[in-house]
């Protein structure tokens, strides 16, 4: 039984039913204005470990992401620079996908674009109107939360009770503080879309529950993002459901924060670190592997210390893979690793399985007991795979100036000038990697601390 604790609910409960294929699941994606840092990368990490996880065992799964390609920022962004919102986004989309790969997150199925949306978004907010559920005010239209049946169900809040916050700017012409907005007017001078009450632009709680429903069908299985998520965005898109009559989704899971020196990560404390910067530094894997093996749900403090020890980890796991080939697998131990990450994503443990294997197929290689040692390694190497944290899953971010010095080496063998050859080897080796010449041409590997 696979189970995953779920915020709607406020337990663990039964992700799959008996009998189920396929899974449908819906995470909300970047708004594309700047570069991902260190708490993102954890959010896709640890979806990307439910897909595998689900797959693996035999589901169809189905990810869809949403990319939010027109904002606010990214028009403040673009105006800034000169430049047109369209190009800001590119650009940080494709740095996006970048660090993504090299964190061995896969791609989602669908990665729908808010711009490509927008018609469909007005005839649910025309349908919201139609049913006297949203009302149109000078700036926009907004939702009535008085006709939510249950507002505050994920956040877990009586909204009746609650005051609005001093510092929220409220417009005073909208009937409730906790009205949102799902569509903002904007100047014909900004760039926007021609809706029936105005030009202007659509609200981001409006986006996803239109790009999930519309792909994914009015019932889904599971819906997911970040913690910080949860309200208003995820509240919202649920109330927007609510008023649309749709069922929705079945589950609710979201992703602990990144903290560093005990402080949640956010754009506004300025502590974020950069997630391209710390994959170059660390690399993908380490990462990958500092975010899977603390439970999901719990803050993570992530330093260079945390990621230090991650690589020095991660080298453990391959200078024991290195030993000696795969013998047979021990299904028992695999089996005991798998119910682990049934049992509510439980890495910790999941890891501590893993790192017994390493431990005593350590002891096994020092013993000469080679048969039993090798069986170690194939199982470690099944428990990495499982969870996409295998070194052949590892893409490998080399910078230009590697790239070309191996061209030039390349270019330098082929000449016989194998002084020139022998110091460039030295200057990628230099920058940590390894050379491998094999039959398919030069290689790298990234070289262990
Ligand atoms: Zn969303």
């Amino acid at each position: 039984m696979t189970t995953l604790f779920d915020t709607m609910t406020g337990s663990v409960t039964q992700l799959i039913n008996p009998g189920q294929e396929a899974f449908s699941l819906y995470v909300c994606g970047p708004t594309v204005q700047d570069r991902p840092h260190l708490g993102h990368g954890r959010v896709m990490a640890t979806y990307d470990l439910l897909r595998r996880h689900l797959r693996n065992k035999g589901l169809a799964v189905t990810l869809v992401m949403n990319v939010t390609d027109i904002d606010d920022k990214i028009l403040t962004k673009a105006s800034q620079e000169s430049t047109s919102y369209q190009a800001v986004a590119q650009r940080y989309e494709a740095i996006w996908w970048e660090t993504m790969d090299l964190l061995g997150i896969e791609r989602p199925d669908a990665t729908p674009h808010a711009t490509e949306w927008v018609p469909n978004m007005i005839a649910k907010i025309q349908a919201m109107l139609d049913s006297d559920a949203a009302y149109v005010i000078d700036d926009g239209v907004y939702l009535r939360v008085s006709r939510v049946p249950h507002y505050g169900l994920l956040t877990k809040q009586d909204f009746d009770q609650l005051q609005p916050g001093n510092r929220v700017e409220v417009n005073p012409l909208k009937e409730s503080p906790f009205d949102f907005v799902l569509w903002k007017r904007a100047e014909s001078t900004e760039p926007g879309f021609d809706a029936p009450w105005g030009y202007g632009r659509p609200g981001w709680h409006t986006e996803c529950v239109t790009m999930s429903t519309e792909i994914l069908g009015s019932s889904f299985d599971l819906h997911g993002g970040g913690m910080d998520l949860i309200f208003p965005h995820h509240e919202n898109e649920l109330a927007q459901a609510q008023v649309l009559g749709v069922p929705f989704a079945r589950h609710w899971a979201h992703v602990g924060f990144v903290e560093m020196g005990g402080e949640k990560m956010s754009k506004s404390l300025g502590n974020t670190l950069d997630l391209t910067d710390a994959v170059t530094r660390f690399g993908g894997r380490a990462i990958r592997l500092a975010y899977l093996r603390a439970y999901y749900r719990s803050p993570l403090e992530m330093s260079d210390a945390t990621l230090n020890d991650a690589r020095s980890s991660l080298n453990r796991i391959d200078n024991f893979l290195d030993r000696g080939d795969a013998g047979d697998l021990d299904d028992e131990a695999i089996s005991a690793f798998i119910s682990a990450l049934d049992n509510d994503l439980d890495t910790p443990t999941a890891f501590s399985l893993l790192f017994d294997q390493v431990r005593a197929g350590n002891t096994l290689f020092d013993r000469q007991q080679v048969g039993a040692a090798t069986a170690k390694i194939a199982t470690v190497r099944a428990m990495l795979e499982w969870i996409g944290l295998a070194p052949s899953q590892e893409a490998l971010m080399v910078p230009a100036e590697i790239s070309q010095a191996v061209e030039e080496r390349d270019r330098a063998k082929r000449d016989r000038d194998y002084a020139t050859a022998d110091a460039l080897r030295a200057v990628i080796e230099a920058a940590g990697f390894v050379i491998l010449d094999t039959k398919d041409g030069t290689q790298l590997r990234k070289s262990r601390a």
